[in-house]
């Protein structure tokens, strides 16, 4: 009887629900359409689609599949069914609730606590009330010395987050809520200021070092694509959790159900303002333009940091912070900061990244690519379907002679695609060039690009004599300078079509049009590279172009250098506590401490090192 009841009440998932393209009203609409009503009919066998009632469903996922293997493109959906709101609009779907069995991957009965899950700041009341409310936090010091600041009585913790990009902005968020006392220090600007900066960097070609496209609030992710797109199941609570939290600041909601979400520049610019605004608020002493230079440690620990005016080249302005804790979440292109941890002993190891050139196209060959007579729907982002997109991951073996030995296979894979988007400059550093790509919400731009990357190790810095734990990022410089001198200095960017690339062949004027706005110019990108990664990178585009014919086009236009795919370093850390394993008091977080790839991985790293930083100063008990 109880499983009985049991079926006729709570929700029910309905997922991997197909409405043909003819039968939608698109990608905007993540409303419940006709055409969406009769595939949940055919799921429940319900005879008369019509009589179902739209109140019952929610869409929770809403994704658009144009694989070729398909007979044809469809939206594809997953539903929520309430089961109670049903019975009561439509009594005689009873009979067919009743029959109802749970199919793997296709109806899931849910458990009640699958279907609640809030925002972060929720989370953490939550988190406070089930757990015991430390708003009168007790001890300080990780170690559980009792520890007191300003003249006794009991303090908050003290905690600097350094880095203002997605883990340091979340890591801040939680231990605010926590009622921590968190100075978040970013080197660069607040998204007003930096805009102007990358507006004189783009226009004028006066590259900021402090306040560019990687460094500035909201991290390397601001100026960007904006995907939220993760490998860490993007379903999680902790995910949901990031997301919701992107909303409560401004995001639009359709990014918690679309299969592909996305924000683009303009919506992350005031989204930050809005989530800056909350921090202060919450207590969080903000200070922008301020770079940490040092680490401050007393006996073998963190006591806190030495900080100057990052637009002051002397450091006359240094000055020292103390602190309790401090969450380090700079980042992967601060590589003054490695240097200084380094020369402080703390650990780092090398890790595997990928390099290679960023390949762009006209975004309509590959939405006819992609979508083939759909194509014509896509009207630049204002259409039926999304802006078409792609991803490719292979395999290829390595011929050059002194890695051969043991078959080696090294992937190759596109990389942060930006369908509607345009390459921009990333280096921080006048002498070195570097490139990525970003795009408005609308992905309206006539220009689709990828990186085209390949994975490099230790065997790859050793042939440039390259080692010890930095060596990942000599190897990532030695490139950017080529590219830098390649282009001919002033930002310029060398570029070779595909097709030469393929034969080894400088490419002839007039080039294609290229989104890049700093200027462009010819170059022999196929000798940029060691030749067993130019030949890799070549294997993968006739790959590339086996998966997606006319991939390798006259119009496809590569663009030098990438190399800041992930981070080239990793700083250990307890797996419990998040604390350096060779350095008390400090927390490596995000993409530069090598455990996040991407905003909303990045993000969540923050989020649990300060649930990990506000249990190690006992601001709450028991689990998360
Ligand atoms: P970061 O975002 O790099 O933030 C680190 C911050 O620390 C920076 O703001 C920096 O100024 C600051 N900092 C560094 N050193 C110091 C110091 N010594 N003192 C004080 N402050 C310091 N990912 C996606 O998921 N989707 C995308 O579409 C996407 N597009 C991208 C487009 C571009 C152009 C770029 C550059 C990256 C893109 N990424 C994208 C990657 C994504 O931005 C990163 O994975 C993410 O931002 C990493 O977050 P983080 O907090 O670990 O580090």
């Amino acid at each position: 009887a109880a499983k009985v009841k049991n079926k006729l009440e709570g929700v029910w998932r309905l997922s991997k629900l197909g409405v043909p393209v003819g039968d939608d009203p698109g990608k905007d609409s993540l409303g419940i359409s006709e055409g969406l009503l009769q595939a949940i009919a055919k799921v429940i066998e319900f005879p008369v689609a019509s009589m179902l009632p739209e109140e019952a469903f929610s869409v929770v996922r809403k994704s658009f599949d144009a694989r070729k293997i398909l007979k044809e493109a469809k939206f594809v959906y997953t539903v929520d069914l309430d089961v109670k709101t049903l019975l009561e609009l439509e009594p005689r779907a009873h009979d067919f609730i009743f029959r109802l069995e749970p199919k793997l991957g296709l109806v899931e009965h849910l458990s009640p606590e699958k279907t609640v899950s809030g925002d972060l700041i929720s989370v953490v009341n939550e988190c406070r009330r089930v757990n015991g409310d430390a708003s009168e936090p007790r001890i300080i010091n990780g170690n559980g010395d009792p520890h007191q600041h300003g003249g006794g009585g009991r303090s908050k913790p003290r905690i600097a987050v350094v880095g203002g990009g997605p883990s340091g902005l979340f890591a801040s968020l939680v231990l605010a809520e926590f009622g921590a006392d968190v100075t978040l220090i970013e080197r660069g600007q607040a998204v007003e200021e930096r805009g102007r900066d990358i507006g004189a960097l783009v226009v004028r070609k006066i590259l900021d070092m402090e306040s560019n496209f990687c460094f500035g609030e909201g991290g390397a992710g601001t100026w960007s694509d904006g995907k939220l797109v993760t490998r860490i199941g993007k379903n999680s609570a902790t995910v949901l959790a990031v997301l919701k939290t992107l909303v409560r600041f401004g995001a639009p909601d359709n990014i918690l159900v679309n299969g592909k979400p996305h924000l683009g520049t303009d919506k992350l610019v005031p989204l930050l303002r809005n989530f800056r605004h909350y921090l202060q608020s919450a207590g969080v002493n903000i200070k922008f333009g301020t770079r940490v230079d040092d680490l401050l440690v007393e006996d073998s620990r963190v006591v806190g940091v030495r900080v100057s005016d990052s637009a002051d080249q002397l450091q006359s302005s240094s000055k020292d912070l103390k602190f309790d804790a401090v969450v380090l979440a700079v980042g992967h292109s601060a590589r003054d900061t490695y240097e200084m941890l380094l020369s402080r002993n703390v650990e780092l190891t090398p890790k595997d990244f990928a390099v290679g050139l960023r390949v762009e196209h006209p975004q309509e060959l590959i939405n006819s690519i992609q979508y083939s007579d759909l194509a014509s729907e896509v009207r630049k982002g204002r259409g039926k379907v999304p802006v078409a997109d792609y991803k490719v991951v292979q395999y290829v073996n390595e011929k050059d002679e002194e890695l051969s030995q043991s078959s080696y296979k090294r992937s190759c894979y596109s990389f942060c695609m930006c369908p509607g988007g345009q390459v921009v400059l990333t280096s921080t550093n006048p002498n070195e060039l570097c490139i990525n790509g970003m795009s408005f919400s609308r992905r309206s731009s006539k220009w689709a690009n990828a990186a085209l990357v390949v994975t490099v190790s230790a065997k790859d810095f050793d042939l440039l004599n390259l080692s010890g734990p930095l060596a990942g990022i000599e190897f990532q410089r030695e490139f950017e300078r080529r590219a830098a001198i390649m282009g001919g200095g002033n930002f310029t960017v060398p570029v070779q079509r595909v097709t030469d690339f393929l034969q080894s062949k400088l490419s002839e004027t007039p080039l294609p049009p290229s989104s890049y706005r700093l200027g462009v110019k010819s170059g022999n990108l196929h000798e940029l590279f060691p030749a067993h990664i130019t030949d890799s990178l070549r294997q993968s585009l006739s790959m590339f172009e086996k998966e997606l014919p006319g991939f390798i086009s006259e119009e496809a236009l590569l663009h030098g250098v990438e190399t800041r795919t992930s981070s080239p370093v990793r700083i250990p850390r307890s797996n419990e506590t998040y604390e350096s394993t060779s350095l008390k008091g400090l927390y490596p977080v995000g993409e530069g401490a090598g455990y996040a790839g991407g905003i909303v991985s990045a993000a969540v790293d923050g989020m649990f090192s300060g649930f990990a930083v506000a249990k190690s100063f006992d601001l709450f008990e028991g689990t998360i």
